[in-house]
């Protein structure tokens, strides 16, 4: 037998080789039941009680993504905002919260819901600022950190290693959303942090036919249980369908990435400088604040993220989302296929984006298509 541990993009694409012993079957099955009968002594069989717990479809995916983080376990959930839900359910009243000011629009939206409702404390710091996240932990006892890196939609790259221990010197647990980096560039919990959240909606998946969240758990420990709960009361397990079909895109995910963080670059380094560019944000640019962090933590590739700021105004920004004939101007991220974006557009009034940008999600198409695309639409909004 061999005695070397495979590396993750074998595990991956081999989805942990979970070949079903009766048949064979080299793909799982997708066990639809929402019950499970019980067996001659009336036990559950394999814990297998009700479909809202979960179930062996759902399992396999959650062996799969644990396997990839370095987790004690991971927990799939309907979507990713659900996963993040579950985890703000866990807080009490007068629990101090510590958040990144620009992130994930979903997440700060439920977070100042949980202060102006239930009584939360939510410093919100700015995550583009190297000092900040250390003063907001130090202004009180905190419960809860949670970062986003790189940050959508400017990826700031926040330094998972030094949040972690200001988070563990503060006593607080520390949450990273690392949907833009999942674990084949990123190993979030091996640099420290205690809980790693994935919109598996994203890259995970990959192709963009399902919503899926995750959390997973460096330790098992009572907040992890009281997740395991609140995840069945909430009714928010993810269904064996979506389960499956995130285990067959996972299948895929190192290769995805590679292709993606391959095309950004390109991308990146193309219009850095153009005339009709006034800002490339890709932390794979040694021009970006966060590039030698990013370098650090990020070793599988920086990603297919990126966001242009045109010159001139946000209208130009708006027209060229719209003349793209090979982005997809839809929201989301992470799929195979090309998607553009007039981020403010679908933020809202109150987002702090800048109105020139364009947030770019990579796919796996042929790099100069995407950019003689991007040039004939610049093209057009002038
Ligand atoms: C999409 C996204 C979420 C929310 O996940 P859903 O699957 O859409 O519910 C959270 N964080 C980030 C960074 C995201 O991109």
């Amino acid at each position: 037998m061999r005695n070397t541990p495979l590396s993750p993009a074998t595990r991956a694409a081999q989805a942990l080789r979970l070949i079903d012993e009766r048949t064979g079957a080299v793909t799982p099955a997708i066990e639809m039941a929402s019950t499970f009968a019980r067996d001659a002594d009336y036990a559950p069989r394999q814990d297998y009680i009700y479909g809202r717990d979960g179930g062996p479809t759902v399992e396999h995916a959650e062996a799969v993504i644990a396997s990839l983080d370095g987790a004690a376990a991971s927990k799939v959930f309907a979507s990713g905002m659900a996963a993040a839900v579950a985890m703000f359910e866990t807080l009490r009243a007068g629990d101090h919260v510590v958040a990144p000011r620009v992130m994930y629009h979903g997440v700060i939206n439920w977070l100042i819901r949980m202060r102006d409702l239930r009584g939360i404390d939510l410093t919100l710091y700015d995550q583009a600022n190297p000092d900040a996240l250390a003063e907001a932990i130090a202004s009180k006892p905190t419960r809860l950190v949670w970062i986003e890196t790189p940050t959508n939609p400017n990826w700031d790259v926040t330094d998972i290693s030094a949040a972690a221990d200001l988070a563990h010197q503060a006593g607080a647990v520390l949450v990273v959303d690392v949907t833009a980096a999942p674990p084949c560039t990123m190993a979030a919990l091996e640099l420290g942090a205690d809980y790693v959240f994935h919109s598996a909606t994203k890259y995970l998946a990959g192709h963009s036919d399902i919503t899926a969240g995750v959390l997973s758990a460096a330790r098992i420990t009572p907040l992890w249980e009281e997740l395991g709960s609140i995840r069945t009361l909430m009714g928010s397990v993810i269904a064996a369908f979506e389960a499956w079909l995130l285990i067959r895109g996972m299948r895929t995910l190192f290769i995805r990435y590679e292709r993606a963080s391959h095309n950004a670059l390109k991308i990146a380094r193309h219009f850095e400088g153009h005339p009709k560019v006034a800002q490339v944000l890709y932390p794979g640019l040694p021009s970006h604040p966060g590039h030698e962090i990013a370098r650090a933590q990020m070793q599988g590739g920086f990603g297919g993220m990126l966001s242009l700021l045109v010159t001139g105004d946000g209208s130009i920004a708006h027209d060229v989302a719209r003349f793209c004939e090979v982005f997809i101007p839809a929201t989301s991220l992470g799929g195979v296929e090309s998607l553009i974006e007039h981020r403010k557009v679908v933020e809202g009034p109150n987002s702090v984006v800048p109105d020139t940008l364009l947030r770019l999600s990579v796919g796996i198409e042929d790099a100069d298509d995407l950019i003689a695309d991007l040039e004939q639409a610049l093209d057009r909004a002038r």
